[in-house]
């Protein structure tokens, strides 16, 4: 990362390098203090679920009934496996890339299988962690050398935290061979592998977990079935190459875009057709990523295929072994030749073979640098990608003529590195800008423009200058949302220096509503205002939804029917069909 990944310029917050298991810690805790307990099965009685997190339960049957859905569910306890059913209107799946739930209701995935059969080690070791913080500070390594080759991710360099991927090749190489689960011997192998990557032994190598994982990229064909009751979220919709770091981020969208649409459609505030415009919006947004992931991945392999250890060549010697002209041959031997084959590979990375006076070492040496110099190999930051993800259509007004931001980001390569450039349309995120609010203790810090959505309700969001004809348009958009049930705050965006100024007039403006913010823009005298940042005139208005995203954008002077717009746009946004015009 580089010292501007951390200068919460288009963001409040920085990039962070942080581990899954950690983040599931920090959300269970925080779903503790919303009044969630998390229970395992033995603490498990009576038959009220609500605020429970049911720990072990693992979801095998999904019927239809009347009212909803019934689930039903297996757990171990006391040794002995008893099942469960539960009742639900909603079935969220997101129980992972292998989801039962997307295979009980038949949906299928689109993509490329089997990429890549890898196992994660996860370890500890300070004696490297300590090495490479004051020697090679890094966050991935990829180590190639004669004897083994692996990716080493450093997750705290500090603790001495790591995880090792090692390809493997089943079913000659079988994952007992790296597990740990029968004999202290097999833990060695791990050890033994760490020890051929980092070229010396670890006096502290502690191994945790072992688990093979496969590498697809595939998008499910639908995510939502059964009537809009059951929706696949994360890896269970989409599952693609972990380079780039899309994964988990796409999936935490995914649970952001649907939450603010299941709490609205249980509050009857939204039809339930709203839970169709969540696979709408996001399921482009997962195919997107996807085929960035694969190109990605691809950029990735660029190196050791310089190296002369393409993986294309090393899965093809796979598929030949694999084929039943080989089958015939005992397990063992076939073993024994995959192994054979890929140490004769690895031996090219012999400094006898990769050094300047070897015509073929020196070609591949200059191949390597002209990738990294060219920056062609793995990318690891997409700001473009991370902030800058709209949606074309969904629960929102798209502005007539608009492109696709597919189209216009397919017109570049889509791994050039393109910043990340804030944008007020319709279906963007709301852009980060720093605010004070007015008439509020002046000790109060700067907040972020995206800290004005509620974090913790459903609210929605008007932006306006504090202008005649935006302020008429705030009233009315407090009006229908009135009518539609709809809770909406406005936010009233003063130029800086407005704190000296007499900003009462927007009390006496949105008479009588009384929901609304004054803020002012907290920049720098060199810094653009709010409305060059957006791209839009200050006349302009733009609609928030709980999930930051903006749903609506107009010019306050260009509307011949307030209210009949508004009603057009709340019903837009939330399925009532029956309000359209
Ligand atoms: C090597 C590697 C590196 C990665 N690096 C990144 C990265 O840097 N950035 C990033 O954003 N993403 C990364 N990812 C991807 C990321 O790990 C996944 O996208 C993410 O874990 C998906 O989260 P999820 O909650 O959808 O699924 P999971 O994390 O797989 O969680 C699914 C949960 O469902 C449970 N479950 C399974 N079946 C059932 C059932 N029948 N009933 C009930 N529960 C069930 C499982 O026990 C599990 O707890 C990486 C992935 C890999 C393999």
């Amino acid at each position: 990362m580089k010292p501007q990944d951390f200068d919460k310029t288009v963001s409040p917050i920085s990039v962070a390098h942080f581990s899954q298991y950690k983040l599931m810690n920090l959300l269970l805790q925080r779903l503790e203090k919303l009044g969630f307990s998390v229970c395992s099965p033995s603490e498990i009685e009576g038959s009220i679920w609500d605020r429970k997190i049911l720990m072990g339960h693992e979801c095998i049957s999904i019927h239809p009934t009347n009212e909803g859905l019934k689930v039903g569910t297996s757990y171990l306890k006391e040794g002995k496996m008893e099942e469960r059913e539960f009742h639900c209107s909603i079935l969220v799946g997101s129980d992972g890339a292998r989801s039962t739930v997307r295979k009980l209701v038949d949906i299928d995935m689109k993509g490329e299988r089997n990429l890549q059969r890898l196992v994660s080690v996860h370890f500890l070791s300070k004696d490297l962690g300590q090495y490479l913080l004051h020697e090679r500070p890094g966050m991935l390594f990829f180590i190639f050398n004669p004897d083994a080759i692996g990716v080493l991710v450093a997750h705290d360099l500090d603790q001495g935290e790591f995880v090792l991927q090692i390809p493997y090749y089943s079913p000659q190489q079988k994952i007992e061979d790296f597990s740990f689960k029968d004999t202290f011997n097999l833990i060695q192998v791990c050890e033994q592998i760490i020890l051929k990557l980092v070229g010396w032994k670890l006096v502290d190598v502690q191994v945790l977990d072992i688990k093979p994982w496969v590498m697809h990229a595939e998008v499910a064909e639908k995510y939502v079935s059964h009537n809009n009751r059951v929706i696949l979220v994360g890896d269970a919709a989409h599952r693609f190459p972990p380079a780039g770091g899309f994964g988990m981020n796409t999936g935490i969208q995914d649970a952001h875009n649907l939450a603010w649409k299941i709490s609205s459609m249980l509050s009857g505030i939204a039809s339930p057709s709203i839970i169709q415009t969540y696979e709408m919006e996001r399921r482009p947004i997962a195919i997107y990523n996807t085929s960035l992931s694969v190109e990605n991945f691809r950029a990735a392999m660029s190196v050791p295929a310089a190296l002369g250890l393409d993986p294309a060549i090393a899965n093809s010697v796979h598929r030949v072994i694999n084929s039943s002209l080989c089958s015939i041959f005992p397990p063992s031997l076939q073993k024994f030749a995959l192994e054979g084959i890929f140490s004769i590979g690895r031996a090219q990375l012999s400094e006898l073979i990769l050094n300047e006076n070897n015509p073929l070492g020196s070609l591949r040496l200059s191949r390597l640098k002209k990738i990294f110099d060219e920056g062609k190999s793995l990318q690891l930051q997409f700001p473009a990608e991370d902030l800058g993800f709209c949606y074309k259509e969904g629960a929102l007004v798209a502005e007539c003529g608009e492109k696709r931001w597919e189209s216009e980001a397919s017109s570049v390569h889509k791994r050039d590195l393109r910043p990340y450039i804030p944008c007020a349309k319709p279906g963007c995120r709301l852009p980060h800008m720093l605010i004070n609010a007015l008439k509020e203790s002046s000790a109060k810090a700067s907040f972020s423009t995206l800290d004005l959505i509620s974090g913790d309700k459903i609210e929605f969001l008007l932006i306006i200058a504090p202008i005649k004809g935006s302020y008429r348009l705030a009233r009315a958009s407090m009006m229908v949302a009135k009518e539609f049930d709809v809770p909406l705050k406005v936010c009233i965006i003063w130029p800086k220096g407005s704190s000296d100024k007499n900003v009462n007039s927007s009390e006496k403006e949105l008479e009588p509503w009384k929901n609304f913010i004054d803020v002012e823009e907290a920049v720098k005298p060199t810094s653009k205002s709010w409305w060059e940042l957006c791209q839009m005139s200050s006349n302009e208005v733009i609609l928030v939804r709980p999930d930051e995203h903006i749903a609506w954008r107009t010019e306050s002077n260009g509307i011949a029917d307030d209210l009949l717009e508004l009603k057009r746009v709340f019903s837009l946004m939330l399925g009532h069909g029956k309000f359209l015009l």
